[in-house]
């Protein structure tokens, strides 16, 4: 029989639809607004995540928190920020096909009720989560898809930022610049 979707985000904290539950310190659902027009989706919690409570706050969150304020966001009014898994893998992996799968009707969850205009995805990740694309992000990045409705943009992941930390025009983090500033643009247009 299939499973009843849940309708109480609350819930999220002590689920135990995956074995994430065994070693996780702390679910990481969101930050940010539910009511912002923009949800950010990344890959999954990391240590301080885990240890926090709270998405992209590590070194990699505060490259993203940058970028974002630098092309004219309000963190705490524009933008809600989650992960397409809520639990942190061990040792940081990739979650797993199964993992994702578990924790999928929570993600559901949250663009159901924030219901945002445009979504970014960071990462390969969650681009192959929402969109069930898998390719190279350079290909992938600063080009809109339609999902659901919903206009769809893939970002490099933060952490790919902090490996490429080039200032250069044309550069990751450059072009990650662009295209939140093509988010931004996109939402002040409508
Ligand atoms: N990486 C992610 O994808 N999400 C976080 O919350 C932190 C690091």
């Amino acid at each position: 029989m299939a499973e009843i979707p849940p309708t109480d985000l609350n819930l999220c904290a002590s689920c135990s639809a995956c074995a994430l539950a065994e070693t996780r310190n702390q679910v990481v659902v969101s930050r940010g607004s539910a009511s912002a027009a923009l949800m950010l989706i990344g890959e999954a919690p990391g240590a301080r995540e885990d240890a926090t409570g709270q998405p992209f706050v590590g070194r990699s969150g505060q490259a993203l928190d940058r970028l974002l304020v630098e092309v004219g966001f309000d963190l705490e009014r524009d933008v809600y920020i989650c992960n397409a898994v809520k639990c942190r893998p061990p040792g940081n992996r990739r979650p797993k096909r199964l993992e994702l799968a578990a924790c999928r009707p929570w993600l559901d969850l949250q663009l159901q009720q924030v219901n945002p205009a445009a979504v970014v995805l960071a990462g390969a990740t969650a681009v192959e989560a929402i969109l069930g694309i898998k390719g190279g992000m350079t290909q992938l990045r600063g080009r809109w898809q339609r999902w659901q409705d919903r206009s769809v943009m893939p970002i490099f992941h933060p952490s790919y930022l902090l490996r490429n930390p080039s200032p250069e025009d044309g550069a990751p983090i450059d072009l990650t610049r662009r295209d939140l500033a093509a988010v931004r643009q996109h939402l002040c247009e409508r």
